[in-house]
């Protein structure tokens, strides 16, 4: 059983996939080549905002976007620390503090009620993260954000195609940022992330940040990063994006479907997806107590599981003395000890659902 099963794509994509590498092989144009711009313009156009600008991986992505609002030392950034490193790593990075807000346990992304008492006046910026594939409260965020005059940069690495009220992910505040990480909802094959925006400003200052800072070539302006994505991930990531609206279809349909199995399973918590918003679980994470056991029990039924993620970050050395930490987070450590993620992706027939959803009542304790 896989965890993610990237190898029936790949089969059921080959000659698209084969066909769009072959081509960026024969013109050669391997750093921003023709297949970039189109793949900007087929993203921006799927977000609906004005402007995308594809990125080495979902950490550029993050690390461009702080850049480009001139985010660094003596800045914070409020963020969440249940979530993978590379959100603080780029507050880190720039030489800001990232400050940690603690989650509400329905859908494991950052408490909106809390961000404004953590605001201070060194705050520049509030990076929600989309965790498991579905957006925070970004109405909620944005009107904090509007009110105390900071810039909202949305970490969707693993929501990409989710819907909040009607409007893509990513396309939610005025930054968003996303990855193609082989496992992520839209993967290439190797690093890749894009960055999405409607502010013409920020979009120029963030493509130039991607090329060393150059308004024109070996023109610096700014300090900038190597950060593009490679022509043949853009043109791979095309191949994929014509099946994209069918995998979204069928992701929601598996985790519906797990949530149906699993919802009267005692023991068994679920993460909620509120009415107003579609989750393309990036990740499809269950809490329960027992996790150790549980995990066991999986992989004795053959089920592959995973750990989103086990401590947060403020109990990370990389990141406990390099933050600011907001309240007692009790339920981000709460989450990190019960969190576990079954098998997800958009070929998980229906035999092996239900295998994984036995095993899992088997050993489920109350
Ligand atoms: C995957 C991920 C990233 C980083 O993306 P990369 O493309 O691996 O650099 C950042 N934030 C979150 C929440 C992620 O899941």
């Amino acid at each position: 059983m896989e965890f993610i099963d990237l190898k029936t794509q790949y089969r059921m994509l080959k000659p698209a996939v084969d066909k769009r590498i072959a081509t960026v092989l024969d013109h050669g144009r391997f750093i921003l080549g023709p297949e970039i711009l189109e793949l900007e313009e087929e993203l921006a156009a799927y977000v609906s905002v004005d402007h995308c600008i594809s990125v080495a991986s979902g950490t550029e992505a993050l690390l461009i976007a702080l850049m480009a609002l001139g985010i660094g030392p003596g800045d914070e950034v409020i963020t969440t620390p249940f979530t993978f490193a590379a959100t603080a790593e780029v507050i880190a990075l720039v030489g800001a503090t990232p400050v940690f807000v603690d989650i509400n346990l329905t859908d494991c992304n950052i408490d909106a009620a809390l961000i404004e008492a953590a605001i201070s006046s060194a705050t520049k910026a509030i990076m929600p993260v989309s965790l498991y594939g579905q957006c925070a409260d970004m109405d909620a965020i944005n009107a904090i954000a509007e009110r105390r005059g900071v810039t909202v940069i949305e970490d969707a690495a693993q929501s990409f195609g989710a819907l909040y009220k009607g409007r893509r992910s990513c396309g939610v505040s005025t930054i968003g940022c996303t990855s193609f990480f082989p496992s992520k909802p839209l993967g290439c094959y190797g690093d890749g992330g894009a960055i999405f925006t409607s502010d013409a400003g920020l979009a120029q200052a963030m493509r130039e940040i991607r090329i060393h800072g150059q308004s024109k070539r070996y023109q610096h302006d700014r300090v900038g990063v190597g950060g593009r994505l490679d022509t043949i991930q853009a043109a791979i990531l095309l191949a994929k994006l014509g099946n994209f609206g069918e995998e979204v279809a069928a992701r929601i349909r598996i985790g519906n479907r797990y949530c149906e199995l699993l919802e009267n399973i005692p023991g068994v918590r679920l993460i909620q997806v509120p009415a107003d918003r579609t989750s393309v679980w990036g990740q499809f994470t269950i809490l329960v107590d027992n996790r150790d056991e549980m995990i066991d029990a999986l992989n004795a039924a053959a089920v592959p599981t995973a750990v989103h993620y086990p401590i947060p970050l403020h109990r990370q050395p990389a990141y406990a003395d390099r933050s600011r930490v907001v309240g007692s987070l009790e339920l981000s450590e709460i989450a990190a000890r019960q969190v576990i993620s079954l098998p997800m992706h958009p070929f998980l027939d229906t035999a092996v659902q239900d295998h994984i959803v036995e095993a899992i009542a088997k050993n489920a304790r109350n």
